[in-house]
């Protein structure tokens, strides 16, 4: 993993510094989640990420939250943080609308490593919001397909109506070799696709155990269910790439709320390699 490039692209010389940003666009995908465009031209200039990396939102008098970044990792000038509704944070954030402001700093944190899945088969396997931060990862792929094997993108939501980028599912789903299977844990009259949980779509594609890369985020039940099943099917767990959404409040390792263990979520992490925080998955309460 690309660690030292982690933060190569902080704009600001203070990595604490938070910069205004102006809202472009706001898309609801659901009820309660909803997609922020920012206008990056303004105060932060050319502002560059590395899938998987996150920032921190800022609403003036209320307080900061971790998002992921969205969008495509070559697109210049615009960023997208897709926010799923929980808190006092997240809920004003909701509130924004067209030309309204908010605070940001970052990138933060660590990649999907996409070195390490040149020439093989890449598994995205992902629940709920967790499709927010592999968004990124699907287009460096998909920009560069020829350098990659079969993409197999595997998505669960909690109903149809749950589920994010519906559009952009079906269109990825069109680019050569890409196997997209989504399923929800309960249908509607409109729904004629799979009922299930995310790990019993695996059961639908043939994996190619000695040449996938498997790369995952979602709950962390979903994640512990997903790693016992990528294991009965041979896959060898470095070649399983994670991304941990734990609590976040400095987002640069001197408060300790996203300690997991000996390890930062902020400076170590989001994304880690399975064999790193395996062992810290099945203690509880850490
Ligand atoms: C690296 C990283 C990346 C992330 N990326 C994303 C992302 O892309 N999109 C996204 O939506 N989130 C993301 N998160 C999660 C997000 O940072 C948290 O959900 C954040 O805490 C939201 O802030 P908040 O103030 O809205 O919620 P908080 O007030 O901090 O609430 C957080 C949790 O507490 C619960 N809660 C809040 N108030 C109450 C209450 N009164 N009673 C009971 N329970 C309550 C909420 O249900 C929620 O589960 C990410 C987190 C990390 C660490």
């Amino acid at each position: 993993m690309k660690d030292e490039l982690a933060n190569r692209s902080l704009p600001m010389s203070d990595a604490m510094m938070t910069y205004p940003v102006t809202i472009r666009k706001v898309i609801w995908e659901n009820d309660d989640t909803f997609t922020l465009t920012l206008d990056m031209n303004g105060t932060l200039g050319e502002f560059s990420f590395l899938p998987g990396q996150f920032n921190m939102l800022y609403v003036y008098g209320i307080g900061e939250a971790a998002i992921s970044i969205s969008s495509d990792p070559s697109r210049t000038g615009t960023l997208d943080h897709t926010i799923h509704r929980v808190g006092t944070v997240t809920t004003a954030l909701s509130q924004k609308k067209r030309g309204d402001v908010i605070g940001v700093r970052g990138p933060y944190g660590s990649s999907w490593p996409l070195d390490v899945a040149q020439k093989r088969d890449v598994c995205v396997i992902t629940g709920g919001i967790g499709l927010a931060p592999l968004r990124p990862v699907i287009y460096s792929l998909l920009k560069k397909r020829d350098e990659y094997g079969r993409i197999i993108i595997l998505y669960g939501g909690r109903s149809p109506l749950d589920l994010l980028y519906r559009v952009e599912l079906e269109r990825w789903e069109d680019a050569k070799n890409v196997e997209v299977l989504v399923t929800v844990d309960r249908g509607d009259s409109s729904w004629k696709g799979h009922i299930g949980v995310v790990t019993s779509l695996l059961s639908y594609i043939k994996l190619d155990s000695r040449n996938t890369i498997a790369y995952v985020c979602g709950p962390e039940i979903m994640m512990k269910y997903t790693i016992d099943e990528l294991e009965r099917r041979g896959l060898p767990l470095d070649r399983v790439y994670l991304s941990m959404e734990r609590n976040m409040k400095c987002a640069v390792g001197f408060c300790g709320h996203c300690q997991y263990g000996p390890t930062f979520i902020c400076k170590d992490g989001p994304v880690f390699p399975l064999p790193r925080i395996r062992p810290l998955l099945d203690r509880k309460e850490l």
